[in-house]
């Protein structure tokens, strides 16, 4: 079997500024510390910081002290959400990634100038939620989130914007603005997929197309991830099987074996821990040759 692994891999820089200020918090922050969801989305990682004591909540109501700690998550939240954590008297420490930031502040901006701003993304995650939840009910700020959804609009605002979420797949990302413009040629569109993101795409698209199977590592809850898989059965055409860690990988190789497949190309999403993509790697050369991954490995920075 010969393995091609794709470059660019490993944390992006939004993921390394996240775990750098949370491992800091762990050491210095005061007690309890609170995490507004998950810092990434890797399970692997957001496990080994509630072993180290921090309390992962999904909603506000589930702070029971008065004194401590709140980490904002690499995803952002809302305004609102925002002035909530502030009147609970905890300390934020705020992980948002800039490219977020840029993105919450540039549609903020658009919305003030009179805009309406149309949006790909997923409704449900918590980047597109960290904007959603300061516009809802004003129809200023409306999310698409495939093809389908730009047939159902019925914007009469002359004055439109549109832009993404940072993970998208930049070539779903692409035919979403040719619609829109089919639809409302005065559309002015801002595609924004961020730099890791896009980056990892490419060289997928560029290193991937010898390959008779693309295993991508990341978590199902990884936008990054889903949209590299996106990628490869779409625009490479070939088969791909999304692996979150080692225990998935018995199940992958059953289907490796069964279809003879000989090159395979390995990539990540950009919040996967190295060294869960070198295990898998080393796995699919040798089942019987797994490393012990230490949890702390998991949020460890090399640089
Ligand atoms: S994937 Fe992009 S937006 Fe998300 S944390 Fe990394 S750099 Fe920031």
């Amino acid at each position: 079997m010969n393995i091609i692994k794709v470059h660019p891999q490993g944390f992006c820089k939004g993921v390394i500024n996240a775990i750098l200020k949370t491992n800091e918090a762990i050491t210095n922050a005061k007690r309890p510390i609170y995490m507004l969801g998950d810092i990434v989305h890797n399970k692997n990682i957001a496990k080994t910081y509630i072993d180290n004591g921090i309390i992962i909540i999904n909603s506000l109501d589930e702070i029971k002290s008065k004194e401590g700690s709140i980490i904002i998550t690499a995803h952002g939240i809302s305004q609102y959400k925002y002035n909530l954590i502030s009147s609970t008297g905890l300390d934020i420490i705020d992980t948002t990634c800039e490219s977020v930031k840029q993105i919450q502040s540039l549609i903020r901006q658009k919305i003030i100038e009179g805009y309406s701003v149309v949006y790909y993304g997923k409704k449900n995650h918590a980047e597109c939620l960290g904007i959603s939840e300061d516009y809802q009910n004003e129809g200023k700020f409306i999310v698409v989130e495939g093809e389908d959804d730009i047939e159902k609009l019925n914007i009469s605002n002359p004055k439109l914007f549109f832009t993404n979420q940072t993970t998208m797949s930049y070539f779903e990302t692409l035919k979403i603005i040719d619609k829109l413009k089919q639809k409302y040629p005065n559309i002015i569109t801002k595609e924004d997929i961020c730099n890791a993101t896009k980056n990892r795409q490419l060289a997928l698209i560029e290193q991937a197309k010898d390959a008779d199977l693309i295993v991508v590592v990341g978590d199902k809850t990884s936008n990054n991830s889903l949209s590299l898989v996106d990628i490869s059965k779409t625009i490479i055409n070939k088969p791909c099987v999304l692996i979150e860690n080692i225990n998935d990988i018995k199940e992958a190789l059953k289907e490796i074996n069964k279809q003879r497949y000989e090159n395979i190309a390995i990539t990540s999403g950009a919040s996967t821990p190295r060294v869960i993509v070198n295990n898998i790697e080393k796995a699919l050369l040798d089942e019987n040759h797994i490393i012990d991954i230490k949890k702390d490995e998991y949020i460890k920075i090399k640089r």
